[in-house]
């Protein structure tokens, strides 16, 4: 069943580096991941970076591109938001929606999530869709609930063979950017629920199809026990993915 996902080992860069400094270190972890098997790679600089790091890296690099975020219309006066043709124009594959960052200070509900899917799929991006719960939430035995609600009011009204390109990320809210991993008993739990819930919302294949990513203070010392685990597909990695070095052993997990 496994043996269908190819990992993903994605790089979230947040508002860090410069379009200078991304593609210096977009070149260098381009040299360093050479000949890794196995993996899809992708990292996600600003949108600003996007052209900059594609022509450096050049279309047939195994290192793949993200967006961080995207409008969830074709193009209009919204002014300071970026498409998805833009951001497909700029070289990216993916896109990361509803990160737990978006949610909480941009206000990012669950129904945005849902467009700025639909946004992606039209623009021929794959939706990397971040989902998890808060600490507080978690505390409150809450963690399953919202996670469903997450998933039924993000995907609410798409059907199957629009979800083939879908890739979850669970990310714990209060393990992102704290030190704290969950520990590979919480995150069995959670990755096998999730593996339950798609297969009951949806269809066996779809379920065994998509891959759900890990994130949290995934680090070049976590990432082996990680992907252990059967039902992680991959990892989203903030911190650690900003020096190429240690995504570069995240990489060879
Ligand atoms: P972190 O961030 O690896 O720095 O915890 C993960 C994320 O925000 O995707």
């Amino acid at each position: 069943e496994t043996a269908i996902r190819t990992p993903l080992i994605a790089g979230n860069w947040k508002m860090y580096k410069t379009g200078t400094q991304a593609v210096a270190a977009a070149k260098q972890l381009a040299d360093l991941s050479k000949g890794a098997q196995g993996v899809d790679i992708m990292i996600a600089p600003t949108a600003l970076s996007l052209p900059l790091v594609a022509a450096a890296l050049g279309e047939n690099s195994p290192v793949r591109l993200g967006a961080q975020n995207i409008y969830p219309g074709k193009e209009g006066a919204f002014t300071g938001e970026v498409s998805g043709e833009m951001i497909r124009d700029a070289g990216a594959d993916y896109v990361i929606i509803g990160h737990s960052e978006r949610r909480q200070y941009f206000g990012e509900t669950d129904e945005i999530v849902g467009f700025k899917i639909r946004a992606a799929l039209d623009a021929g991006l794959i939706p990397v869709m971040c989902i998890g719960e808060t600490e507080s939430q978690r505390e409150a035995d809450k963690t399953f609930f919202i996670l469903d609600k997450q998933i039924s009011d993000g995907l609410k009204g798409f059907d199957l063979k629009e979800l083939d390109s879908l890739i979850l990320a669970y990310e714990p809210v209060w393990a992102i950017g704290t030190g704290k991993t969950a520990g590979p008993e919480q995150v069995k739990e959670v990755h096998g629920f999730l593996r339950t819930l798609l297969k009951e919302k949806y269809a066996e294949d779809l379920a065994a199809k998509i891959r759900i990513l890990y994130g949290g203070s995934v680090k070049p010392g976590n990432i082996k026990d990680l992907m252990q685990l059967e039902d992680v597909d991959g990892a989203l990695v903030g911190g650690a993915s900003l020096n190429p070095e240690d995504f570069n052993k995240i990489i060879r997990f």
